[in-house]
């Protein structure tokens, strides 16, 4: 969703460093403390699959230009009824890691110590939420905005996740590392063309490429979900007769995009292949009344899919204290 060149406006030149080490999470705010939020994770199961959802803060994009089919007095109006900002959205961040036959695999991984600076707490979500990132056994990417890779790799150069296989659609991983692509490409997109070669210069020959339609890792089948990046991906995840879809970047935050799924997010690069992704997998949720998540909704980021009018509504789980 971000460019490399948003995310590179957005970060202070004082931004955190520092290594994996220097990311552990802070003492707990004393009972009552006002100053903080709690950890942000959240745990579900999708039949014997452990899904925790952890969170990454949130990024905030001026409403003026973001949605390019339609009248900025539209898209507020819109705001003001769904009781949000209406000059800026905050547009949140939420990677799932997955738990079943004693591996631990993440999809997505969020900004790293490369984000907005209201992100940056996921490292610490991730270990409050009782996971170490040297036990990670496998990184499934849905496609290459830096929102979703450069949590692969800290700006200092250190891979986040050591002893991690890393997954990355084919199509995608065709288009980023192309360089008569890169060299065509608008001045706007080179920037993540090379943010691309950072992430996964240093360990492109283990990358492993998957197609459309295939079990990454156990009970994660991908689905081609392209228009927003050339090689976009969802998921199915399935554990006998439970499934989570898991949307990605198929729709931007649903208040918008999952309400009127014909409007084209600015980060959408195809806005027609991404329209027509969006309806198929929308109106999927919908019928089979499948559970969802996106990475871009409010967090948990979890819910389902109601018909409403001419789109769709996103209805949120309800928060439960049992597994
Ligand atoms: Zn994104």
């Amino acid at each position: 969703m971000l460019t490399r060149r948003t995310v590179v406006a957005a970060v202070p030149a004082a931004a955190a460093a520092g290594s994996v080490q220097a990311q552990t999470p802070a003492a707990p705010p004393a009972a009552g403390s006002a100053a903080e939020q709690a950890p942000g994770f959240y745990r579900y199961k999708v039949g014997d699959i452990e899904v925790t959802a952890v969170n990454d803060g949130f990024f905030h994009r001026a409403v003026e230009g973001l949605v390019r089919n339609a009248e900025t007095g539209d898209v507020k109006k819109v705001l003001q009824e769904e009781f949000l900002p209406e000059t800026a959205i905050q547009v949140p961040f939420t990677t799932l890691v997955l738990r079943s036959g004693g591996r631990t695999v993440l999809v997505d991984a969020g900004n790293g110590d490369s984000g907005a600076p209201t992100s940056g707490r996921w490292m610490a979500n991730f270990r409050a939420a009782g996971f170490d990132p040297a036990q990670v056994n496998a990184v499934v990417i849905s496609h290459f905005h830096g929102d979703h890779i450069n949590g692969l790799r800290l700006k200092s150069g250190q891979a986040v996740f050591p002893n991690a296989e890393i997954h990355v659609p084919e199509p995608e991983w065709a288009y980023w590392t192309d360089q008569a692509k890169m060299a065509a490409a608008p001045d706007g997109l080179k920037p993540n063309f090379q943010n691309v070669q950072r992430v996964f210069g240093p360990v492109a020959k283990d990358v492993k490429p998957y197609g459309n339609g295939k079990e990454v890792v156990p009970g994660l089948t991908s689905v081609a979900a392209p228009g927003h990046t050339p090689g976009h991906t969802a998921y199915m995840l399935a554990s006998g007769t439970s499934k989570l879809m898991i949307m990605s970047d198929t729709a931007n935050h649903p208040a918008l995009f999952v309400r009127n799924p014909g409007w084209a997010a600015v980060f959408d690069m195809d806005a027609e292949t991404a329209r027509q992704s969006r309806i198929k997998l929308l109106d999927m949720a919908a019928s089979e009344r499948a559970q969802v998540s996106f990475y871009h909704a409010p967090f948990p980021a979890t819910g389902y899919i109601a018909k409403e009018g001419a789109g769709y509504r996103f209805v949120p789980v309800q928060w439960t204290p049992a597994v």
